[in-house]
């Protein structure tokens, strides 16, 4: 039961969905406010045909998965929690994925894991695989074990991420397209930081603290901090490159090397950590639609 008094549906709102359609909600402030704009355009209740879904790589912080959870029972809306389970095309769509919930949920990088001990490498910034494995192609088997062959992918880029909406708009020849209603309604990150500002709860996190922990995509000062404040949470990553992975996410440097930096350096300075980060402000998965 929602706890919110919603608007009257709106079909002229650009968060108006007019037919198959996949919410694509990254576990970040961005999506989740597209999410609660997509509800206001309706009403506050979804019509049947449109899906909400969060692909949870198991390296997700526990504040992600709580945010999620809140965002669903708060507003109101059901949220599929999807898992990657295998990549092989022999098996049915809706094998290759399982749907879990927040107490379900991996916490322990296994999906994640799964996909590395299969390649038997490691993504990097270069071949970043794990996020079209892990949540683009996640998702798309999921919307086709629901029956649809094409859809609406509804996508979290604002407006001042003008980069990522130009590649997001250029045709595919996938099941879907895209649509980005935060860009056409002009909704920059000043406006989705005004409304959590204004909510009853929010992600407890920092930008750059959001999607995997350690994800390889941050810079190395922002993992020294995430090791410094969370010790432990590199190991998995140094895990996977001296197991499955056989190798480094990262050319210059190893996760054991970042995490014997801060061992040896407990109190370093981390300066830049709360620049802006332009590959961190991005919530993973939410542009990444032109391959799968
Ligand atoms: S957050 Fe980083 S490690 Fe995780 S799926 Fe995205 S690119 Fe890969």
């Amino acid at each position: 039961m929602s706890e919110i008094a919603w608007p009257a549906a709106d079909p002229s709102s650009p968060y108006f969905c007019n037919g198959p359609t996949l919410v694509s909600f990254s576990g970040g402030r961005t999506s989740a406010y597209m999410l609660f704009m997509v509800l206001c355009a309706h009403g506050g209740v979804l019509p049947d045909y449109v899906v909400v879904a969060f692909a949870n790589t198991g390296k997700e912080r526990e504040e992600t998965l709580r945010f999620v959870y809140e965002c669903a029972t708060r507003w109101g809306v059901q949220i599929r929690w999807l898992e990657f389970r295998s990549r092989k095309t022999s098996i049915p769509v809706e094998q290759r994925f399982e749907e879990v919930g927040y107490n379900a949920a991996s916490r322990a990088g296994e999906p994640f894991e799964n996909l590395i001990t299969d390649k038997q490498y490691t993504p990097n910034a270069v071949m970043r695989w794990c996020t079209q494995e892990l949540k683009v192609r996640v998702m798309k088997w999921f919307m086709q074990s629901l029956g649809y062959a094409n859809w609406t992918n509804m996508i979290g880029l604002r407006h001042d991420e003008q980069h990522r909406v130009a590649k997001s708009k250029k045709p595919t020849r996938q099941a879907w397209s895209n649509s980005m209603p935060l860009d056409d309604a002009k909704v920059s990150n000043r406006d989705v930081r005004a409304f959590w500002a204004a909510q009853a709860f929010d992600l407890r996190l920092l930008p750059f603290e959001g999607n995997c922990d350690g994800c390889f995509l941050k810079a190395r000062p922002k993992l020294w901090e995430i090791e410094r404040t969370k010790p432990g949470t590199l190991k998995w990553w140094s895990d996977m490159e001296e197991g499955p992975g056989k190798g480094r996410f990262v050319t210059e440097y190893s996760y054991a090397e970042l995490i014997s930096d801060v061992r040896r350096q407990p109190d370093m300075f981390a300066g830049g950590l709360f620049d802006d980060d332009p590959e961190m402000d991005a919530e993973c998965g939410s542009w990444c639609g032109e391959a799968a």
